[in-house]
Parts: C-alpha cells; structure tokens; sequence
C-alpha cells in the first residue's frame, strides 16, 4: 500500500478548540508579562522563536528532558506549548497523533508552530467577559 493513511493531523484551529475544553490545559493563561513579551516583540518574532524552541526541545527522536524540557512560564511560547500540548513528544503523541520515537518532521515543526499561533491569537483577543460582565450595584 502506497498511500500514507497516516494523515491524522488535525487542523490547528481544531486542536484548540478541542484543548480549551480540557480542564487541565485551559488552566494555561497569558500572564500581563508574557502579553507585554507579545506585544514588544510581536508575533512573527515570538513564532520564530518558537520554531527555535521546538527544534531544540521536541524534534529529536529522545530529546533532552523529555516529559520536563518545557518551563511552565518565563516566555508565552512555552506557556503556549503547556495550553496546547505541544510541551513533550508524550503529550504530541497522546493529543496531536505524532509519533515518539522518532526525529519530528519539517511539516509537523510547522504544524506545531501554527498550533501555538493559533493559541496565542486567542489568548491576544480581549477578553469577552471584561464586556460582558453585569455593572456592579452598590
Ligand atoms: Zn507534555
């Protein structure tokens, strides 16, 4: 058989959405300082560092650390990894269906990148509740 069926990827958007119902991974905010971090070097820098991080800490078949290579907070992407379970090659494998074992592919660094943009977008949006809540009564 030569056709891949392992094509089980989801789309990022997806994943996401999926993630923010599980009660351990939406526990994950952006702190006032990872958002001024965002806001000061901006998206496209913080996603290429991104792409650094994930080079170094997830794409080798056993990498350094596993299941602790990434800091709970110090830098939005790893706070970002921890909310959408890109954090270790056992989680990758557990929500996203990316084998351990073996080094990550180009394709699959791009799609965790686009997977923590798409967290962080969402985490950049204003909150709705900070409208939505009732003005307080004396
Ligand atoms: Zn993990």
């Amino acid at each position: 058989m030569a056709i891949n069926i392992m094509q089980t990827q989801r789309s990022p958007e997806g994943i996401v959405i999926t993630l923010a119902r599980s009660p351990f991974r939406r526990k994950f905010k952006l702190s006032v300082g990872d958002r001024a971090h965002l806001h000061e070097y901006g998206m496209a820098q913080v996603l290429a560092h991104a792409h650094a991080l994930v080079g170094q800490r997830l794409t080798p078949a056993e990498p350094e650390n596993e299941g602790r290579q990434t800091p709970f907070r110090g830098d939005p992407v790893f706070v970002a990894q921890h909310g959408t379970a890109t954090c270790c090659r056992r989680c990758l494998q557990k929500w996203h269906h990316i084998p351990a074992g073996r080094s990550l592919t180009a394709e699959e660094e791009n799609y965790i990148v686009n997977v923590i943009e798409c967290w962080l977008q969402a985490q950049s949006r204003p909150r709705r509740n900070a409208y939505e809540l009732p003005a307080a009564t004396a």
